[in-house]
């Protein structure tokens, strides 16, 4: 009972930073003072922005970064597992950004080029600490590994085009970014 009043249900939402920059995730800040609006809206769960470290059962999961790791591919799967709808937010996401340059590249020469023989290289050695995530030969794009419901470009996508997405998503729109929003040039 809440004494006539109706509590409409917020939106449980999930975001994770996979083999990305963080700058999708400062896009999604970058909507400033609308965060306000959107927050009466949705609740954050595990999130860089919550630092809660575990998933629960989201409405939305938005995905910034591609799979460069077992890591990312264990948190993906993760995601997809407990959210009804996955987004692969900017570029790293839909097609595996720039972190997918190394894919032109051996990863022992990527991995040398790095911590060897790269200029400015001081202490030289390639780091296999266990507690580093095995790194995978190729860096995906998320809808190589898991289903993904919407894909939103860009690198990173714009506060706006970010806004006019989760918006549009949260009051059950078809998703129309206008040109605007969706060139980059
Ligand atoms: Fe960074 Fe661009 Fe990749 Fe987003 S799409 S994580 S801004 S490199």
């Amino acid at each position: 009972m809440d004494g006539g009043q109706t509590t409409k249900r917020k939106l449980k939402v999930a975001t994770a930073s996979l083999a990305g920059c963080f700058g999708c995730h400062m896009s999604l800040l970058d909507i400033d003072e609308r965060l306000v609006d959107l927050l009466e809206l949705v609740e954050l769960d595990r999130s860089p922005l919550t630092d809660l470290k575990q998933i629960g059962e989201c409405d939305l999961g938005l995905v910034e970064g591609g799979i460069g790791n077992v890591e990312n591919l264990e948190v993906l799967r993760e995601f997809r597992r407990h959210c009804k709808l996955l987004v692969a937010v900017g570029a790293c996401a839909v097609n595996g950004g720039i972190p997918a340059m190394r894919n032109n590249f051996a990863l022992r020469d990527c991995l040398e080029e790095a911590f060897i023989d790269g200029v400015g290289v001081h202490n030289p050695g390639v780091p296999n600490d266990r507690e580093l995530p095995l790194l995978l030969n190729q860096v995906h794009p998320i809808h190589e590994i898991v289903k993904v419901d919407y894909f939103l470009p860009g690198c990173p996508p714009s506060a706006d085009a970010i806004w006019t997405f989760l918006t549009e998503l949260l009051e059950g729109k078809p998703i129309s970014l206008p040109y605007t929003q969706l060139h980059y040039d």
